[in-house]
């Protein structure tokens, strides 16, 4: 059983963010409640909160979950009171031509749990105690996986996207712009991918030190070291691969420029609005370099695959957790996530 009641972190525009007590969601006959025992904060809601980027307010945040499953509609089958699971976040509407391509990110319908745009109509998340998902979303958690561990599910899963896009092979070398979670997921995730070369940069000493030991093999800090000569003086062709996880034009720029032939491009991090990018034709014609994005997940897939490497403990993230603190202390964390004091601040909502 639970309560009537509930306590949820309510975000009122940028920099407004109060605890508040609130009705438990009804849950409709696709629907399961869920109890938040985990949340982590995502660099997309560090965005809302210091307003570089802005949505339909309210809004409670938070989509990277785990919890145990504590009701369930009346169509929802192979699930159980009890359950441990997380979710993928994305609610796309199965109608639109996307859709029907199994291009569930690219819906032109999407919806998304703990999220919304100035388009986006706001669908409340998991800064809450209780969050209500639709069944399709939900991703049961192994028995080797705690809830902390579960909250990496959906940032990994879309990593995996990030890699699926960019089609390594054993003799590829692969540059990782970005020092962050992301960063250091991609890090591992290319140690798993059998890269040859895994170069990565950032601004932080300890995070490039961690970089090195989930994987890299080497590690340039951007502040001292001039990127673009480091790259021609140690890999003359180029790299092969860049994968760009800062959201910066000007690092993406030099990433692009740096790509070897048929190198590919992928753009992790989402970019500011009203920006553009300057990039070499020649470098496209020629060099047959391939540029492209990587938003969200590729698959339902992913997910399964996010789960079962990290339970697995092939993928490490416990490392990357700098904080947990209880629900009255999100704003502490969107802090010390914005002034990059922590990697990743997860989110106790029940304590
Ligand atoms: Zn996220
Ligand atoms: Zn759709």
């Amino acid at each position: 059983m639970y309560p009537d009641e509930m306590k949820v972190a309510l975000m009122y525009g940028a920099k407004d963010i109060r605890i508040e007590t609130v009705p438990i969601p009804k849950i409709e006959e696709n629907e399961v409640l869920v109890k938040v025992e985990s949340v982590g904060i995502c660099a997309t809601d560090v965005k809302k909160y210091i307003g570089v980027s802005s949505c339909k307010f309210p809004i409670i945040l938070g989509h990277e979950l785990a919890g145990s499953i504590v009701n369930l509609g009346s169509n929802v089958t192979g699930y159980k009171n009890g359950d441990r699971v997380s979710a993928n976040p994305d609610m796309p509407c199965f109608k639109c031509k996307y859709c029907r391509q199994s291009k569930f990110n690219l819906c032109n319908n999407l919806a998304v749990i703990g999220y919304g745009t100035e388009e986006i109509e706001p669908i409340n998340g998991a800064f809450a105690q209780y969050v209500k998902i639709p069944a399709w979303n939900l991703i049961k958690l192994e028995d080797t996986i705690t809830y902390d561990q579960g909250t990496y599910i959906e940032p990994f899963a879309c990593v995996i996207r990030s890699f699926n896009l960019a089609k390594i092979s054993p003799t590829d070398s692969i540059l990782i712009l970005g020092d962050g979670r992301i960063g250091l997921l991609h890090t591992q995730l290319g140690k798993e991918s059998g890269a040859d070369r895994i170069i990565v940069t950032g601004l932080s000493k300890d995070r490039l030190v961690l970089a090195k030991k989930l994987g890299a093999h080497e590690v340039i800090n951007v502040q001292n070291i001039d990127l673009l000569k480091y790259i021609k003086e140690h890999i003359s062709d180029g790299v092969d691969v860049v994968f760009d996880t800062t959201g910066v034009v000007s690092a993406a720029e030099q990433g692009v420029q740096l790509l070897a032939p048929h190198g590919r491009f992928i753009a992790f991090a989402g970019f500011p609005k009203g920006q553009n990018m300057m990039i070499n034709p020649r470098d496209l014609h020629y060099k047959e370099i391939i540029l492209t994005g990587s938003f969200g997940y590729g698959s339902p897939m992913d997910y399964y695959h996010a789960g079962h490497l990290i339970a697995a403990k092939r993928i490490k993230v416990d490392e990357l957790t700098s904080r947990v603190r209880p629900l009255n202390g999100i704003e502490e964390g969107f802090i010390e996530i914005s002034e990059l004091k922590s990697i990743r601040t997860i989110i106790h909502p029940q304590e």
